[in-house]
């Protein structure tokens, strides 16, 4: 059996992680989508920076949670499963997901501007604002992709490809409003998967999928085991 998991944010609230939307006091007067862009860093790398090692801290510090744990069991029990997760924060590697495609990148991860270099950078808090490359010494920038950027084309297109060779096809704590979450599980469906939706919340995807969970990730996820 083909399955193909589709995670977002919602998982990652049972962790503690939020969703940084201003609900915080050190940074609510800053809007997530004025930092999280190109221009943004252009003109102010450090307090960018600043910005994403708080957000770090607070990654470090929580921990995967059942909705997480329940996905990497998931890969054990099925050989050909992939999970396909819109969240940055590296929770569910942690929680022991391997076949992970990324689709907005790793908060984990730096890149440099000047030579190109990419690689995990786990150290929090940052012993320096803003980072530096560790072989060129130029400027590093957060591994995630950016308002108004473009997504990583490998991951899109398998993304995709999975999407379209799917028997199983389901989507946790996603709100499924953007671009490529809202298509991939309409793909699916149309290609013959069977659609199940976790959300507390309905969704766009509700009226199309065959079983939808009015529940939290971890709770929705483990009735969704019983159905596999
Ligand atoms: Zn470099």
């Amino acid at each position: 059996m083909k399955i193909r998991v589709l995670t977002g944010a919602g998982i990652s609230a049972e962790s503690g992680i939020p969703t940084f939307r201003g609900k915080d006091g050190l940074w609510n007067k800053y809007d997530p989508a004025e930092l999280a862009t190109p221009e943004a860093f252009e003109q102010n790398p450090k307090l960018v920076w600043e910005w994403y090692d708080w957000r770090r801290q607070l990654i470090a510090k929580a921990q995967p949670n059942e909705g997480h744990r329940i996905v990497a069991k998931m890969e054990e029990l099925f050989s050909d499963f992939w999970l396909i997760t819109q969240n940055v924060d590296g929770l569910h590697q942690r929680a022991g997901s391997k076949k992970v495609i990324e689709l907005h990148g790793n908060i984990w991860k730096v890149r440099c501007l000047n030579c190109g270099a990419e690689y995990y950078e786990y150290t929090t808090p940052l012993p320096e604002i803003p980072p530096k490359c560790r072989e060129c010494s130029g400027l590093l920038r957060p591994g995630v992709v950016w308002f108004g950027e473009s997504l990583p084309v490998d991951a899109l297109s398998k993304a995709y490809e999975l999407s379209q060779n799917a028997d199983v096809f389901i989507v946790v704590g996603t709100s499924a409003l953007v671009y490529p979450a809202a298509e991939l599980p309409l793909i699916a469906k149309r290609e013959g998967a069977k659609l199940i939706e976790v959300n507390p919340e309905e969704t766009p995807i509700t009226p199309y999928a065959d079983y939808s969970l009015r529940e939290k990730a971890g709770e929705g996820l483990r009735k969704v085991t019983e159905m596999l």
